[in-house]
């Protein structure tokens, strides 16, 4: 068994293509630093899926690891219908019509297959088309017609995508085809599914219900609806996304920064990861190096408090895909070793919850930081307490130990995590000396450190985190048997 302490806090997502569909990239991909994969639900067959869920967990096995495997389903996609005669150009203060026809469009309409829209749209609404690059302003709504005087104007092509920033569509953030992907998804094991086009906590809900958890449920915060909602959603969810694509889109750019913090902040309150997503190494789809405003960007996002950075096109489809990962590898560490990044953190911190868990994380955290400890040892079942723990954002390193694989690969996206599967202690001693024989084979302590420990009493009870102890590895510690069971 290869033994990696990634010292690394921040993770690495990493978006798998058809440039990193061979085992030998995604080996490379997880050896420059990724700790999670991401199957993106919208591109792939049944079968690539399940290729690239297969070619993941062997490499996990080769290196002894956990490794998170994330997919991420389509959501609805709302486009316009095809036009008569290829593309037209639309002018500002143009009319042009949206309706439910099936003809093909002219200058003056193209299609909008989408009874929603109809029914939530009113006068004033804005309709981005293409990515935002054409903007209609709803000047009348009909049944089955929408009259729009042309914003900003532009060429305007077959199944553009279609923004409705300014409403909550009367519409399931599920399709048919999302949920015939999740049931793929979960029959592999994934370790969590991401919603897309979240636009209220129910969205979350719903499929927190039907995953029944199975895996972690990610929701991505790509439109204002869902900013507007954001406390719900987090508290529905375990996990968000800075969906910075899509957020973009339907606010302003200008407001993304801002809200970008603003939502790690919030999830760091609630104890819930949070991802930041999208363009932050675009350029490296077609170049070896960076621009300067993207490692800035992969640094201010760790600078937040963010638990992962994630690439989308430049692993899954770029020239460099490992070298993306490298540079975010590179960029992160770097962050990590300012002091002032660990006193930025702190401000992120809130008071802990008046719980057990929080109780004994908050004074876990001061123990190790007063004496010294080289590493927080925390036992975890479901992995909650391991959350409270990463809530804290402690300076000193945390070591998890869990009997469940599938806790210790959902926690591979959270903050400053090292999880190792191990079974539940037996006893107080073998609390003890399992704790300091795993942090020193592994690397994150040795002889003579001091290390903290938190459990729960009686052992293998999930939820019931009640004891703190500090130990000190001793020589013995390396050669522990006790009731070590092989932990890999
Ligand atoms: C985004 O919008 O930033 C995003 C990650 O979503 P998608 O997968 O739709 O690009």
């Amino acid at each position: 068994m290869e033994i990696t302490h990634r010292q690394r806090k921040t993770r690495i997502v990493a978006t798998l293509g058809p440039a990193s569909t061979q085992i030998e990239t995604i080996r490379a991909l997880y050896r420059a630093g990724a700790d999670v994969f991401r199957l993106n639900m919208s591109h792939g067959s049944e079968e690539t899926i399940t290729h690239l869920y297969k070619t993941i967990r062997a490499v996990e096995q080769e290196v002894g690891q956990p490794i998170g495997i994330l997919a991420d389903l389509q959501g609805p996609k709302l486009r316009i219908g095809e036009f008569h005669d290829g593309p037209v150009m639309l002018a500002k203060g143009d009319v042009f019509q949206l309706d439910q026809s099936p003809e093909r469009g002219t200058r003056d309409r193209v299609t909008l297959s989408h009874p929603e829209i109809y029914d939530a749209a009113e006068v004033g609404m804005t309709l981005l088309i293409d990515d935002g690059k054409i903007k209609l302003e709803v000047t009348e709504v009909h049944n089955d017609r929408l009259i729009t005087r042309v914003a900003v104007g532009g060429k305007l092509s077959d199944r553009k995508g279609v923004n409705v920033p300014d409403v909550v569509l009367p519409m399931a953030a599920l399709t048919e085809k999302d949920r015939r992907d999740l049931a793929l998804v979960l029959q592999l094991g994934v370790d969590w599914v991401a919603l897309s086009f979240v636009q209220r906590a129910e969205d979350v809900a719903e499929l927190r219900e039907l995953v029944a958890g199975r895996a972690g449920v990610l929701a991505k915060i790509e439109k204002p609806a869902a900013v507007k909602s954001l406390e719900w959603i987090i508290g529905q969810a375990d996990a968000i996304m800075v969906a910075r694509g899509d957020l973009g889109v339907e606010l302003p750019l200008e407001k993304v920064p801002g809200l970008q913090k603003h939502i790690i902040s919030a999830a760091i309150a609630a104890g819930k990861a949070v991802v930041v997503a999208t363009q932050m190494l675009e350029t490296m789809i077609a170049s070896p190096v960076p621009t300067r405003a993207e490692v800035s960007d992969v640094a201010n996002a760790v600078y937040d408090g963010a638990d992962a950075v994630m690439l989308s096109g430049e692993s899954a489809a770029g020239d460099f895909p490992v070298e993306a990962v490298d540079v975010m590898n590179r960029v992160t560490a770097t962050v990590e070793e300012d002091p002032f990044y660990h006193r930025l953190l702190q401000e992120h911190v809130p008071e802990p919850e008046a719980t057990t868990a929080d109780a004994i994380s908050f004074a876990a955290r001061r123990v190790a930081e007063t004496i010294s400890a080289r590493v927080i040892v925390t036992y975890t079942s479901s992995g909650s307490t391991a959350l409270r723990a990463a809530r804290e954002r402690p300076s000193v390193p945390l070591l998890v130990l869990t009997p469940r694989e599938e806790t210790a690969r959902r926690l591979s996206l959270v903050w400053g995590l090292y999880c190792v599967k191990t079974d539940d202690a037996q006893d107080f001693q073998d609390m003890i000396d399992r704790a300091c024989h795993l942090a020193l084979v592994h690397g994150m302590a040795d002889v003579d450190d001091r290390v903290v420990i938190t459990a729960g009493m009686p052992f293998g009870t999930p939820g019931k985190t009640n004891v703190l102890r500090i130990a000190r590895v001793n020589e013995e510690h390396a050669h522990y048997q006790g009731h070590i069971e092989k932990h890999h």
